[in-house]
């Protein structure tokens, strides 16, 4: 949403808790995790963590009671779609799901503008993934109400980050003096391009392990700040002794232009019982799921495997996203 003021509009927002307008993010859009600084971070996981502990308490409550998500997905999603979906019903609203844009106007020819200008006359707030890159930012230019990108391609995935990190948090208490290393398919993987540029405001070294192919973009490294400890490697071995949070990801199949290159990566590093015990015994294991084959299933009972655990903290994100850009936190 461009500079939107409900007042020049003509419309009146309701008010019950005070003065939606002065809530800092109301009506804006979260599109790519470059619009946050360090302490928008703090108030995000603040109001996350009050969210943690409305859902433990009571479980569903009345904040956004009256207000419309729409939940827009051109892609497969399973986490994000439904972890949104629940985040709006916990706080008292509704959805519009629309999972299959095949059976949408979509299918029809309709372009991404048009759709969204459609949706936006019955929802407050919309949810987009889309496989194309910058494709929330186009979509923000003709909307009106916020546009919360849930995954643009190859580009950034900032809800994920945000939960991400709010998992660090909650898991090790700190996010300053970690190492982090990523793993996997780090050049078409979105949430490691998301969770990079979000370290990058705390102190913390990164290590990237991926075959050759599957290097984290250039463009990330040199744009991160010189200041923070960045390395690349092929193997796995040297770096996991050192490593507080190994963050796994699977190799992105449907982003492959040849199949044979996809071949020749998958299973390039498998997480088991046997490799983590190489690993600090206070660390942990994330990946944003799906998994295929990455991490072994018998890993899961290890305390470290925290990427099931990951997943309840993105509810709780994204609660609190939710509750931010409606005015009412
Ligand atoms: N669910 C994550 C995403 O949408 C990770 C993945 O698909 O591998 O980017």
């Amino acid at each position: 949403m461009s500079n939107f003021n409900p007042a020049n509009r003509g419309i009146s927002p309701h008010l019950p808790f005070g003065d939606q307008r002065a809530a800092p993010w109301y009506g804006k859009d979260i599109l790519s995790v470059k619009q946050f600084s360090r302490s928008d971070l703090e108030y995000i996981f603040g109001v996350a963590h009050e969210m943690r502990e409305m859902v433990t308490r009571v479980g569903t409550f009345d904040l956004l009671k009256g207000k419309i998500l729409a939940n827009l997905f051109y892609e497969p999603s399973t986490r994000t779609s439904s972890s949104f979906t629940s985040a709006m019903e916990r706080l008292g609203g509704s959805v519009i799901p629309i999972n299959e844009v095949r059976y949408s106007s979509v299918a029809k020819g309709e372009s991404l503008p048009d759709t969204i200008r459609t949706l936006e006359c019955y929802a407050d707030v919309i949810v987009l993934r889309h496989p194309e890159t910058g494709s929330a930012a186009q979509a923000a230019q003709y909307a009106r109400k916020p546009i919360i990108n849930a995954g643009d391609g190859i580009g950034e995935h900032p809800t994920q980050a945000l939960l991400d990190l709010f998992t660090i948090r909650e898991e090790l208490g700190t996010i300053d003096g970690l190492i982090v290393t990523m793993l996997g398919d780090l050049k078409y993987g979105r949430t490691v391009h998301s969770l990079a540029r979000l370290l990058s405001l705390y102190s913390v070294s990164i290590h990237y392990v991926s075959p050759e192919i599957l290097r984290m973009p250039k463009e990330i490294i040199d744009e991160l700040p010189r200041t923070m400890a960045q390395a690349e490697h092929t193997t796995f071995d040297p770096v996991l002794p050192l490593t507080d949070v190994l963050y796994v990801t699977r190799v992105q199949k449907e982003r492959f232009t040849d199949e044979a290159d996809y071949e020749s990566v998958k299973g390039s590093y498998i997480i088991t019982p046997e490799t983590m015990k190489a690993g600090k015994e206070h660390m942990i294991v994330m990946h944003p799921l799906p998994r295929v084959g990455e991490i072994s299933i018998d890993f899961d009972n290890d305390p470290r495997a925290a990427y099931f655990r990951q997943m309840e903290y993105g509810l709780y994100v994204r609660m609190a996203l939710l509750a931010m850009v409606l005015g009412k936190a």
